[in-house]
């Protein structure tokens, strides 16, 4: 393989509303939001960061939310378009395990799922006010168990054992791509940055960081476990695009969803 080539897979869209997106400072209002999955093709096997919602999950749960999703939009379309199938990756990591960053990962089920070990700790035991975030838990049955509650009733929602592997600190974790611990939205949550041969690296914010709005106001969104760590997240990427130079790129950002290159296009 050449070099590395990082294509955005889009994932569809949410809602929620304009205080939970930005805290305590709104303004009030539902607000659409873009979400998507990274594929990045390395010389050592080809990684996914993060893999979008699962429209089905969101119906079931959470269907305020109301998502918008094509079947181009869902991994094994997104997938397809590129001519992969999903048993092509290699390596899964998620960023944090909420429902709308792990919810095609039951399809990858041949790639080794990566994750903050705190991360998966939280999701088998998350607090009472994270239970919707952590609602879809179709890529592990262990965790589910974990949890006291039952596997969905339908066989079709084909649930998947992970092979896990849990990390922690900052990591290289295949050459030039880096995890950042950007805890705080939740307790294990990682960032990542992609170097690239031809361009600037690209540092993917994952929901540490959900917009440039966010960022430029330094604010933070409603859904998080602590809110100091999380503005000290928002410090620290701010900190990590100036040292390295690095692009970043919002998990849930409708004004800069636009510029993106998304697949097939890419970045290399
Ligand atoms: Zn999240």
């Amino acid at each position: 393989m050449s070099d590395t080539k990082v294509y955005l897979l889009d994932g569809g869209s949410l809602v929620i509303d304009g205080f939970h997106a930005f805290w305590n400072r709104g303004p009030a209002g539902e607000l659409r939001f873009p979400c998507y999955a990274v594929l990045i093709e390395h010389k050592d096997g080809r990684y996914i960061f993060d893999t979008g919602y699962d429209h089905a999950h969101v119906m079931r749960v959470l269907p305020f939310e109301k998502p918008l999703q094509t079947p181009d939009q869902t991994i094994p379309g997104a997938l397809a378009k590129l001519n992969l199938r999903p048993k092509d990756i290699n390596f899964v990591i998620n960023s944090h395990y909420h429902f709308d960053h792990c919810g095609g990962n039951k399809h990858l089920t041949h790639a080794c799922t990566v994750c903050h070990a705190k991360e998966l700790e939280a999701a088998r035991h998350p607090q009472p006010f994270e239970h919707l975030g952590y609602s879809d838990a179709t890529f592990s049955p262990e965790l589910v168990k974990a949890r006291g509650q039952k596997l969905p009733p339908d066989p079709a929602l084909d649930i998947y054992t992970p092979k896990f592997e849990t990390i922690s600190g900052d990591q290289e974790i295949a050459k030039g791509m880096w995890l950042y611990e950007t805890p705080g939205h939740t307790a294990g949550h990682y960032s990542l940055m992609v170097e690239l041969a031809n361009r600037r690296p690209l540092l993917f914010t994952a929901d540490a960081c959900y917009s440039k709005k966010n960022m430029d106001m330094m604010v933070i969104s409603s859904f998080h476990l602590d809110p100091v760590a999380s503005v000290q997240s928002l410090v620290r990427l701010k900190e990590l695009a100036t040292k390295h130079d690095a692009e970043l790129f919002y998990s849930h950002d409708p004004e800069s969803w636009p510029g993106y290159i998304k697949a097939p296009g890419y970045y290399s």
